[in-house]
């Protein structure tokens, strides 16, 4: 059953609405001031209110203020009652939240059809709210099914590979001493072949979370401490192949930032193995990280092959891999792509500047965050 409250100073106009609508099924409650209103709602919680606009001390559209503020009331359709005579200013009360005017004296009829219609537009309004988080929730739940799947995945897949890579190893170990150049060589190709798989996979599965909507899980990280842990693989990597590595970190040791941390890794790995990729031994990278205008900046520089005017506008595309002539280096063309989309759905950008044969820089900027944003 539906409650109804009337509100009005008036006891005559209170009596008149209440034998109105004694015999349209409602349970039916009165208060004669807002203050009396105000008090009386969470305690019968209506699903409708007829409420006076001239009323003194509060008027009509201070009661509907003060309800639209609050979230417990804010959905509560109101029709706001008026004297015919009097000088409402009927835009000012739909614009503050009201639903609706009746004005006095009125035809118990129309009463009744507006109430009754105003009370079965709420009632599919939180119908379709209900189904609308019901949607969310599931939606919710298959992404958490979803990402569990990918996560078994590259577990699955990752381990097998590590014990490849390590019998490889075992191999280069034992067979060190027989200085076997072949043996070297088809390690080597193992090992190669392990790390173009291992990062193919890397793309395919972050590709599946980023398209399949995963939104950002983003936490307040210490970012210092979280730049250095990320650089740290990739130095090795870079010192392995004969390339030096140099870094730039002016941010102070307690400034925190709050982004998603897995994908920060991912856009920073992904320009770091790119910039060591595609330049030769003995040439330089560069990794420079600061603040400044609100914005954490990354910049990655490197000295090796550049990239063609013509291809700049498309390496961040999906799939698009700049022809090459020389040397063959292998890649899924989805890396920058991956990186594009990550800093664009944290609200950053990011910029290439690039000479043939002399480097690349990529330039990223995230706005710097420090609480969560509504
Ligand atoms: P890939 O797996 O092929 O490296 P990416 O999406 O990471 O895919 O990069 C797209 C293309 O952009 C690469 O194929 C390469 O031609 C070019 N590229 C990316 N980073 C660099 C770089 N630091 N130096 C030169 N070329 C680059």
């Amino acid at each position: 059953m539906f409650t109804v409250l009337i509100v009005d100073d008036n006891p005559i106009n209170l009596k008149t609405l209440i034998l109105t609508l004694q015999n349209d099924g409602y349970q039916l409650h009165s208060a004669q001031s807002g203050k009396d209103a105000l008090a009386l709602i969470p305690q019968i919680n209506p699903d409708i209110i007829l409420l006076d606009v001239r009323m003194p001390i509060m008027s009509g559209f201070e009661v509907c203020k003060k309800l639209k503020e609050s979230e417990a009331t804010a959905n509560i359709p109101i029709i706001f009652l008026s004297a015919l005579d009097e000088d409402v200013n009927k835009v000012q009360g739909l614009s503050i939240g009201g639903n609706d005017y009746i004005t006095k004296p009125f035809s118990p009829e129309e009463v009744s059809a507006r109430i009754h219609v105003h009370l079965m537009l709420h009632a599919k309004q939180k119908e379709l709210e209900s189904l609308r988080r019901q949607d969310q929730q599931y939606f919710e739940q298959i992404n958490a099914i979803r990402d569990g799947i990918l996560d078994q995945m590259r577990h699955d897949v990752k381990s097998p590979l590590a014990s490849i890579k390590a019998s490889a190893y075992l191999i280069k170990q034992r067979t060190r001493d027989y200085a076997d150049a072949h043996i070297t060589e088809y390690v080597e190709r193992i090992n190669c072949a392990v790390d173009e798989t291992l990062q193919m996979l890397e793309h395919l599965l972050e590709l599946a979370k980023l398209e399949t909507g995963r939104s950002t899980h983003a936490q307040l990280i210490k970012l210092d401490p979280f730049i250095k842990n990320v650089v740290f693989a990739y130095r090795t990597l870079a010192e392995t192949k004969g390339i030096q590595f140099l870094t730039a970190f002016q941010i102070q040791p307690d400034i925190n930032a709050y982004f998603d941390p897995d994908q920060i890794q991912s856009v920073i790995g992904n320009l770091l193995s790119n910039a060591i990729k595609y330049t030769a031994p003995n040439g330089k990278i560069s990794l420079k990280v600061y603040l400044a205008n609100g914005a954490i900046h990354i910049e990655v520089a490197d000295t090796g092959r550049g990239i063609p005017k013509d291809s700049l506008p498309k390496i961040f595309d999906r799939l698009y891999r700049v022809p090459m002539d020389g040397e063959q280096v292998e890649g899924t063309g989805l890396g920058l792509y991956i990186v594009k989309t990550i800093i664009e759905q944290h609200g950053g950008t990011i910029q290439v500047q690039s000479e043939l044969h002399k480097g690349s820089t990529f330039l990223v900027a995230i706005p710097h965050r420090q609480i969560a944003e509504v």
